[in-house]
């Protein structure tokens, strides 16, 4: 059986990268995370080839050429993020289940492309002000990119209606189930979209 594409999407900080390591680490389902590439520099704690396939430009631009990618978005001014052809075509193929962690626009192109062979859920924060605050908590980033992720989340917000599926992600562990259910119930063919 053709495994199934789970895109999960939010603007940065609302928790996506949280919920997808709580769903795999709970073990319930049997999710493959697609690593992209980018040419952003790794955070404290970040692997090369597990968070992400830390590229310089010009080794991005080369992938480009290459026709490497499902797709690709330039984030940010500069930094560019892409779903790798290698990280979903084959595993799909195999009847996995792979999760990629993606920018809106990245997830309604993935959608479009997949169609109901893919689930997309967008995680939304309970508020903008919220949002900030988890950015500052996590303190990975610049009060200047902070700055910058939070005028982009507002504008990204605008895309949640065009997902399959919401999720508000103010108690984690209920956002963790929810979105665990809808994942389960997607890949079992209990649910279609
Ligand atoms: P994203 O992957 O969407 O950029 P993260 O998963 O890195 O976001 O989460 C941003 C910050 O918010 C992290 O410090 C995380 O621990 C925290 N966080 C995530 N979910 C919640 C929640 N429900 N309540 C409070 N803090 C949260
Ligand atoms: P971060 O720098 O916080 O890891 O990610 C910034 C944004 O890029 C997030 O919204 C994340 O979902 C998105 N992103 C990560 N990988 C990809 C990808 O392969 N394609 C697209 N379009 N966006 C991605």
């Amino acid at each position: 059986m053709k495994g199934k594409i789970i895109i999960i999407s939010a603007p940065s900080g609302c928790g996506k990268s949280t919920i997808i390591r709580e769903i795999m680490a709970r073990g319930n389902v049997d999710l493959k995370f697609s690593v992209s590439a980018t040419n952003r520099p790794p955070r404290e704690g970040e692997t090369n080839g597990v968070n992400y396939h830390f590229v310089s430009t010009e080794e991005f631009r080369a992938a480009i050429a290459n026709d490497e990618f499902v797709e690709y978005e330039e984030v940010y001014p500069g930094r560019f993020y892409g779903t790798l052809k290698s990280e979903i075509i084959q595993r799909v193929e195999k009847g996995e289940i792979v999760v990629l962690d993606i920018d809106v626009k990245g997830g309604v192109r993935v959608k479009e492309l997949f169609g109901n062979e893919a689930l997309s859920i967008y995680i939304l924060p309970p508020s903008v002000e919220e949002l900030r605050h988890r950015l500052e908590g996590r303190a990975t980033d610049s009060a200047e990119a902070i700055d910058q992720r939070v005028s982009k989340a507002e504008y990204e917000l605008g895309f949640a209606p065009e997902y399959d599926c919401r999720v508000v992600n103010d108690r984690l562990e209920k956002a963790v189930e929810e979105t665990e259910r809808l994942i389960i119930d997607f890949s079992s063919g209990k649910q279609t979209f």
